[in-house]
């Protein structure tokens, strides 16, 4: 098996999901799919919470246009049969987000448990369409599975709780958010660093032992620079975990940093590749 992680940008629209559709449809082994929330989302939901807690009204508006959002991304993707229930599930989650928000609002203040609980959403809300998007998808819940201590991934109650839900699954795609986590003591949701679906995808890969972690995002691969800044940056074809390490660690934000090790310790390959340009031939990162 293999698990591939699709970041914001390539979840962010109707056409990028498209692609992200047809790259899972047509893996030929089981595969664990990590999400990030919609591109963008992750601030969106922080500057909603700021406003609310100011009383401000434009917080609703955010909330209404995330909503919008998703919706268009459902009604467009998901088809046939699943759609009332899928309806329901989502709607769900979008009423409990509104409610976070009145709570806040109410509060008048802005704690840090309010910021970790509303950006859950953007990747409760991703991880949950894209399931209903894939054929034959299985949506597991990532905040029944990742724990962490102060952002930092609790890897022995994670990985029990990954052998009981992921490791006996049988089926051909399960689909899970990336990021999102709870608490080891106190259960309240506590998520990951920012950036931190990529270390989702990697505790999973090495905790299933997976052949391989694709991490595709909007670049053709590990480039010597960050392309934005620098327009003569190329593809690195292949590097080891070390380098790929150190260049992370310098702010190479492709990868998040913490991703490295748990996949390197098991020697399992990592790829970065271009959700945009899937023929294109990424690079790959082993020992
Ligand atoms: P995702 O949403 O897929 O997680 P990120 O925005 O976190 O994507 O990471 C991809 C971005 O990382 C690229 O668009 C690029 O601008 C930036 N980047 C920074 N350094 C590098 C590098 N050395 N190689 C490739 N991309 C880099
Ligand atoms: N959505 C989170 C963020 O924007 C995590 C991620 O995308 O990896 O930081
Ligand atoms: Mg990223």
């Amino acid at each position: 098996m293999k698990v591939l992680k699709f970041g914001g940008t390539s979840v962010g629209t109707v056409d990028a999901l498209r692609n992200v559709k047809h790259i899972v449809e047509h893996q030929d082994e089981q595969v664990v799919v990590v999400v990030s929330a919609l591109g963008g989302l992750t601030d969106t939901l922080i500057k909603a919470a700021n406003l609310a807690a100011k009383n401000d009204i434009a917080a609703y508006r955010i909330v209404q246009d995330i909503t919008a959002r998703h919706s268009e991304i459902m009604n467009q993707l998901v088809e046939g049969e699943a759609i009332d229930d899928a309806l329901n599930r989502v709607r769900a989650l979008f009423y409990e987000l509104s409610n976070a928000y009145t709570d806040i609002s109410r509060s008048e203040e802005l704690t840090e448990a309010d910021i970790e609980e509303v950006v859950s959403y953007g990747e409760r809300l991703s991880s949950l369409i894209i399931s209903l998007i894939i054929s034959n998808a299985t949506h597991f819940n990532s905040l029944e599975i990742i724990r962490s201590n102060n952002h930092e991934c609790d890897l022995e109650a994670t990985n029990a709780n990954i052998a009981k839900t992921l490791g006996k699954f049988k089926g051909k795609v399960a689909v899970m958010g990336g990021f999102i986590s709870r608490d080891s003591k106190s259960r309240r949701i506590s998520n990951l660093g920012r950036g931190g679906s990529d270390y989702t995808a990697a505790i999973v890969a090495s905790a299933l032992n997976a052949n391989a972690l694709e991490i595709w995002t909007d670049v053709d691969g590990f480039m010597t620079a960050d392309p934005k800044e620098d327009a003569n940056a190329t593809v690195i074809r292949q590097m080891t975990y070390d380098q790929a390490q150190q260049m992370c660690d310098s702010g190479a934000k492709v990868i998040y940093a913490p991703t490295i090790k748990p996949v390197a310790e098991k020697k399992i390959p990592i790829w970065v590749k271009n959700t945009f340009n899937r023929t294109a031939l990424g690079t790959l990162i082993t020992d």
